[in-house]
């Protein structure tokens, strides 16, 4: 194969994508240098504006455009006032929960889990989440972490974290299957682990 810079960075970086390698990152641009007009240039100009529009909002942890201001009371674009939080990993749980349609509250979103990569307790959104709670006088906290050795000691902390609060604390239902993320979920059991989310209020002591 020819070395053109430009064509090596490129398959370098899509490479580095979920579910691609080196030789799906080679059809792909392969596929967009043969479409430059089609495919290149609006793709350029989608990535910029998700690079200077789009923001992860520092204290819920959702997407959103740089252009909607956060703040504790207001922080998601909401058609009314909830009394329900419900505190997931990453993005990518919060739209698997929406897509099914069982949950209408607020979400939280963490980042990841205190031990995944690395991360520490002060690189998750847990301060803001527990700020969150008292300000927004939240009713309900679901903790929604994945079921795996990480979710579960995350859930633990902040449960801890959030013992000097008057709210309810739930946890989804045991019938997780165990190292389940949420995101891979189907409906079926995401709806069973809401119905049957246990309350950690009762269960601590
Ligand atoms: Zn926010």
């Amino acid at each position: 194969m020819q070395k053109i810079n430009e064509i090596e960075e490129l398959i370098k970086i899509i490479s580095k994508l979920p579910g691609l390698g080196p030789k799906s990152a080679k059809r792909i641009v392969l596929k967009l240098v043969n479409n430059k007009d089609e495919l290149v240039k609006p793709m350029a100009k989608a990535l910029a504006d998700v690079y200077k529009n789009i923001l992860r909002c520092k204290i819920c942890g959702v997407l959103k455009p740089s252009s909607i201001k956060c703040s504790f009371n207001n922080c998601q674009i909401v058609e009314k006032k909830y009394d329900k939080i419900c505190v997931v990993e990453n993005i990518s749980d919060q739209w698997s929960i929406e897509s099914s349609n069982i949950f209408r509250g607020y979400f939280h979103i963490l980042g990841g889990t205190i031990s995944s990569a690395g991360l520490k307790k002060d690189d998750l959104l847990i301060n803001s989440l527990i700020e969150r709670v008292k300000k927004d006088k939240i009713e309900e906290v679901i903790l929604a972490t994945s079921a795996t050795v990480e979710g579960q000691t995350t859930a633990y902390y902040i449960q801890d974290s959030l013992k000097n609060i008057k709210t309810k604390i739930t946890k989804l239902a045991q019938g997780l299957p165990v190292g389940g993320e949420i995101e891979s979920l189907d409906d079926g059991t995401l709806y069973s682990a809401f119905k049957f989310r246990s309350d950690l209020n009762s269960s601590s002591d």
